[in-house]
């Protein structure tokens, strides 16, 4: 089956959605996008989705390319039209086409919008069975990460010196302290059973599935603190975990080499995970 993908307006063939060579995303990475997971042919935390995206482009000056309902409605029709049971609907807004200039065009130029599916076989992959073993690597990124830029240039670099070194991912250091993963948030969970997550800033991505974490933590009466940890410090954990809406929750089982805890997936991120993929699915629109 041909995938039909969303582009400024149309449904087409994958091989037939085009946009220009001028576009401000391909030439100068203007632009912003959402990820949101689908499970039965649902959204999964849909509005968290929208709203950061409208966040995205409120700090960035982008157009808005449509409104939060035809947003939803576009989202539906290509899960129905691509007949997607599980995997997740790509977004993407850019500042349009222009001839190349480092000055942003007119106000008036229209943005592209551009929505795709993506679809994968299993929510439990062996990853999470097995859990991830992370690398740190330093956060050379640029300081506004709480925008979700297409940038995405080192972060990529980022996952393959993780794969050169035989990991699964890598985390993001600065000051000595962990920011993030390449496109999760990162957690550990002290020896003394609390949470941990570094605080919301210019320095992290807001993750929708982060801000579900808490709520889900906070149900299942789970101590959690909004403070950095460094490496060493992760290294020591009980536990260690991410979160995005690709990965749900996922253990991380080593750190730079070092096993977290016994080296196993750990029964807090287990649970999490559960409790996470069913309030999750419950709300699923
Ligand atoms: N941080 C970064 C850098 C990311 O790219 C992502 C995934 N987009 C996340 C965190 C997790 O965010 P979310 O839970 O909204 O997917």
């Amino acid at each position: 089956m041909t995938r039909i993908v969303y582009v400024n307006g149309a449904y087409r063939p994958e091989t037939e959605a085009k946009v220009s060579v001028f576009d401000r995303g391909f030439l100068f990475a203007d632009a912003v996008y959402e990820v949101t997971a689908v499970i039965g042919g649902k959204l999964i935390d849909f509005p968290g989705h929208c709203a950061r995206l409208r966040r995205s482009l409120g700090e960035l000056g982008l157009p808005s390319p449509a409104t939060d309902e035809e947003i939803l409605a576009i989202h539906r029709e290509l899960v129905s039209r691509n007949a997607l049971d599980l995997g997740h609907v790509y977004l993407m807004v850019t500042r349009g086409e222009a001839d190349r200039d480092f000055a942003f065009p007119k106000a008036e130029t229209p943005p592209s919008f551009v929505l795709f599916t993506q679809a994968r076989t299993a929510i439990e992959t062996p990853e999470v069975g097995r859990g991830l073993r992370v690398a740190s690597v330093p956060d050379l990124r640029w300081g506004r990460r709480d925008i979700k830029t297409v940038q995405l240039l080192y972060p990529s670099m980022a996952k393959m010196e993780a794969k050169r070194q035989g990991k699964d991912d890598a985390w993001f250091v600065e000051n000595g302290e962990v920011t993030e993963g390449t496109s999760n948030n990162a957690y550990i969970v002290t020896q003394d059973g609390t949470i941990r997550t570094r605080a919301l800033g210019h320095d992290i991505l807001h993750g929708i599935t982060r801000a579900a974490i808490m709520r889900v933590a906070g149900e299942l009466e789970l101590r959690i603190e909004e403070k950095p940890f460094t490496i060493a410090e992760a290294q020591g954990a009980r536990e260690a975990f991410i979160t995005s809406a690709g990965a749900f929750v996922t253990p991380v089982v080593e750190i730079d080499g070092a096993a977290v805890g016994d080296g196993r997936p750990g029964p807090i991120a287990r649970r999490l995970r559960a409790a996470y993929l069913e309030a999750a699915i419950a709300q699923a629109i």
